[in-house]
């Protein structure tokens, strides 16, 4: 490979690095429907838990790097037909033989921000669907929050209704980058809404933090770390920037690099610095790296390439572990993402289908991919290593697979390379490793899915 080719690969250039699930998305069929409809109509496999994500796609604005479906032009209206949409698509979904009397093992509001919603909203949509599908046994549910939406009597509402784990959007404490990069929050909600939940005595709260907006350098990123442990949160999520593509962000750089806008003739914040300037991806992973160092050295663990936690004892997170292990999740709203019995389910993308097809009582499914064992042995492989370690006994026992033996050129690759090892039934990632995962994983893949876009 030439210099230019691994500069360039080192830049951040468009696209999506980050490998959520497999087979890739770009495998999943509206044909595949039936295979969805049918897993539905199964009853579950024993001993598989079942998981409910409920996507909530409203926002204040929309953050330049965003890719999710989100919406910024809502009116109360328009909210209260989506939430009437999302409670009837669980009331169908938990009449389904695939629910087989399982209770919920863990519930999670995602989106979007969920703490859009008001909490007279939010206490109306989650009495209704505690009533369909009670969460009161649940392991963990878990609300995403942009701090400047939240005030104490909404946290509160949302402590009554037994939310366990608070995931707060904070991604940086420059009030300028928060700015550039189209945060709605400031500086000052981040301490004011932690401080609520700390007081409400909420079991876990999560901060999220992004290595690389635009903007960001050595110094404030320092910063943003002496800030976080300050605050001693139980768990840290840091990811690194992508540029996917369909953001502000990329539109942008997309022009740029036409020439059909230049860094002069930027119309809007053209003091601002540009998507061209985000930091390599070498930069990212150095600033990941001293993050994880000084979590370390103020007594975390490094739980994933992303996050990090004070107490790995105590602190766990549900969500990930299961839906990483191959269990069962409902993945409501428009555009969400589920897993049921073998099969990888998509909800149709925009808010007109959904809500035409909730009207006429049809669950809004979209795209689906009915996965083979092989496939589930391999996205289980690709999600765990995440986690920095493989256990070969746990994949002996559930899938009858030697992984040394029959991913051996695959692990002799990586461990030849520097990005794990190999000893005996445990495989773990390096550090290094770890800190670009992403990258390495599609070496698992089967040869068919290798080099897919993952956007
Ligand atoms: S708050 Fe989250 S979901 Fe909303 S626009 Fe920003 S990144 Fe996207």
């Amino acid at each position: 490979m030439s210099t230019t080719a691994i500069v360039d690969q080192e830049k951040t250039g468009l696209g999506n690095y980050f490998i959520a699930n497999y087979p890739p998305f770009a495998y999943w069929k509206k044909d595949f429907l039936p295979a969805a409809q049918a897993a539905l109509d199964t009853p579950p496999v024993a001993g598989v838990p079942l998981g409910l994500y409920l996507h909530i796609p409203f926002c204040r604005k929309r953050c330049k790097f965003c890719y999710f479906r989100v919406y910024t032009d809502k009116n109360a209206k328009d909210i209260e037909v989506y939430l009437d949409a999302l409670v009837k698509e669980v009331e169908l979904l938990a009449r389904k033989p695939v629910v087989g009397g399982r209770p919920l093992h863990y519930v999670y509001f995602g989106g979007g921000t969920p703490s859009y919603l008001s909490a007279s909203q939010l206490r109306s949509l989650m009495t209704r669907l505690r009533e369909i599908m009670p969460w009161q046994t649940a392991s963990e549910v878990t609300f995403e929050c942009e701090p400047g939406t939240l005030q104490q009597h909404k946290l509160e509402t949302l402590r009554e209704m037994g939310v366990t784990r608070l995931s707060l959007g904070v991604e940086n404490f420059k009030p300028e980058i928060l700015q550039y990069n189209g945060r709605a929050h400031l500086e000052d909600e981040i301490y004011r809404a932690f401080g609520w939940a700390r007081d409400l005595g909420f079991p876990q709260i999560n901060l999220d933090l992004i290595a690389g907006m635009v903007g960001e350098d050595w110094d404030n990123w320092k910063q943003c770390i002496t800030k976080t442990i300050a605050m001693a949160p139980d768990c840290v999520t840091i990811y690194q920037m992508e540029l996917p593509y369909n953001t502000v962000f990329s539109k942008a750089l997309r022009d740029e690099e036409s020439g059909k806008v230049s860094l002069e003739q930027a119309p809007t914040e053209s003091a601002s610095p540009h998507a061209s300037q985000i930091a390599d991806w070498p930069t990212k992973r150095e600033w990941v790296q001293y993050a994880f160092d000084e979590f370390v050295k103020a007594g975390y663990s490094v739980s994933s390439a992303t996050t990090v936690v004070k107490n790995p004892e105590k602190t766990r997170f549900v969500y990930r572990e299961a839906l990483w292990t191959g269990a069962d999740m409902f993945g409501t709203g428009v555009a969400s993402f589920g897993h049921v019995g073998g099969v990888h389910i998509q909800n149709v993308d925009t808010w007109e289908q959904y809500i035409e097809m909730l009207d006429r009582d049809e669950l809004p499914l979209g795209r689906a991919f009915p996965t083979t064992p092989r496939d589930r042995l391999i996205r289980e492989i690709v999600l765990l290593l995440k986690t920095g370690h493989l256990d070969a006994g746990y994949f002996r026992k559930k899938y009858g697979v030697e992984i040394s033996t029959e991913f051996r050129t695959a692990f002799e690759k990586l461990e030849r390379e520097g990005w794990l090892t190999v000893a005996g039934d445990r495989i773990d990632t390096t550090r290094a490793g770890l800190m670009q995962i992403d990258r390495h994983l599609q070496v698992m893949f089967d040869p068919q899915y290798r080099g897919t876009r993952y956007a």
